[in-house]
């Protein structure tokens, strides 16, 4: 009898004896909590809640404090959808575009980039808190994100990586195997991947929407030593604050602010991610900006 399934968490396993590990995850308030602050036709919500999970796996290998950002842009509907990992699973998310003639009927099994996106590029940035930044870029070469990750990474960093994907508007769940730096020969290696690949492509998007992680990682691995390691809590967790909202203000320069601020009483920023609103009035305006700055001008 299959158990309830898991509800907004991540959990990360490897397969004793092999150089693969892998990463499954299931989103489900946090992926509501995020479409709920947008009114995405079902569709986009459904593309969205593809890249939300692709974020999930990839900010998985985050080894230090930082973010992933998994994104794209296109020339379709959809302009640009983006979404971001914490090493703490903290996710956020945004999509931009012209949804008015998306035709939500049209939709059968899952998203498809070519029709959303049109002809777009896949950007995949991995940012520490300390360090630098790396960003990998690939077109998006079939309409599947799954297809497009496993080529970003073949191409980026040569690693063989599987990825399968289902979406529902209430849930979204993901599952990643990859190859790590081989210990073993390469033809054991070979034999091993193509394996554990074979046995994944079984998985079928209603077994990744309705079983838990373990039934879904015995359904396929039994008898392959699967081992688990601690599960992740995930949540909707916007990095927005009054600080990056101040130092995003500053670019503006205080003519400006207070321009807006003498017509309109305030100067109000609503975070694009989270809709939190930064209220700023003319005291406040000034004390972003440093008395010595005026002695510049
Ligand atoms: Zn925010």
């Amino acid at each position: 009898m299959a158990r309830m399934k898991d509800h907004d968490t991540l959990q990360r396993f490897l397969f004793d004896g092999t150089d693969i590990r892998g990463e499954i995850t299931s989103l489900t308030s946090s992926y509501r909590n995020i479409l709920n602050l947008n009114n995405y036709p079902t569709p986009i919500a459904l593309l969205f809640g593809e890249f939300l999970v692709a974020a999930s796996l990839i900010g998985a290998s985050l080894k230090q404090a930082g973010i992933v950002t998994v994104q794209a842009t296109g020339n379709g509907p959809v302009t640009a959808i983006m979404a971001e990992c914490t090493q703490h699973q903290g996710i956020r998310g945004i999509v931009r575009g012209n949804f008015e003639n998306i035709d939500i009927d049209t939709l059968s099994g899952s998203p498809d980039i070519a029709e959303l996106l049109g002809s777009a590029t896949l950007a995949i940035t991995i940012e520490p808190q300390k360090g630098e930044r790396y960003q990998g870029i690939v077109e998006m070469v079939s309409s599947k994100l799954s297809d497009c990750l496993e080529h970003y990474f073949q191409q980026s960093a040569q690693l063989h990586t599987k990825i399968k994907l289902a979406v529902s508007p209430k849930s979204a769940s993901g599952i990643l195997i990859q190859q790590m730096p081989l210990t073993q020969s390469a033809e054991q290696a070979d034999l091993h991947w193509q394996h554990l690949s074979t046995l994944m492509d079984t998985l079928k998007n209603s077994e990744q929407l309705q079983l838990s992680h373990n039934d879904q990682l015995y359904r396929l691995f039994h008898e392959d030593n699967v081992r688990t390691f601690e599960s992740q809590h995930v949540s909707f967790f916007c990095s927005c604050s009054l600080e990056r909202t101040e130092r995003a203000l500053v670019s503006l320069g205080s003519d400006e602010l207070l321009e807006t601020c003498k017509e309109q009483g305030l100067v109000i920023i609503t975070c694009q991610f989270c809709d939190q609103e930064y209220r700023f009035d003319e005291n406040s305006i000034n004390a972003i900006f440093p008395p010595s700055d005026d002695l510049l001008h």
